[in-house]
């Protein structure tokens, strides 16, 4: 594992865990605009960083999900199965 391996949980969001390549945020924190204003969303390429990152770390069938306590990687979330973690729990969707 290396060193600077992303913590998925660790941040407000998921996708924090890894720096954005389009604005240059660093990890933990939130995409920026060009004006220094903190974006309403993280870039898109961000998005794709982390997912790949998550991917990489967890494998093709891991998810996370958002409990009142944090987050959680679930690393069988995305297989097919009744009452699985990924069917209780879905993660929220923040608004557009
Ligand atoms: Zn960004």
């Amino acid at each position: 594992m290396p060193e600077m391996a992303p913590d998925f949980t660790a941040h407000a969001h998921p996708v924090m865990a890894v720096p954005c390549p389009t604005c240059r945020a660093g990890t933990g924190s939130w995409c920026q605009r060009p004006s220094g204003h903190r974006a309403s969303n993280f870039h898109r390429s961000r998005g794709a960083a982390a997912d790949a990152a998550f991917t990489c770390q967890h494998g093709e069938l891991a998810s996370i999900a958002r409990t009142p306590e944090g987050w959680i990687v679930d690393p069988d979330g995305l297989r097919p199965r009744e009452g699985g973690l990924a069917a209780r729990r879905r993660p929220e969707t923040g608004p557009e």
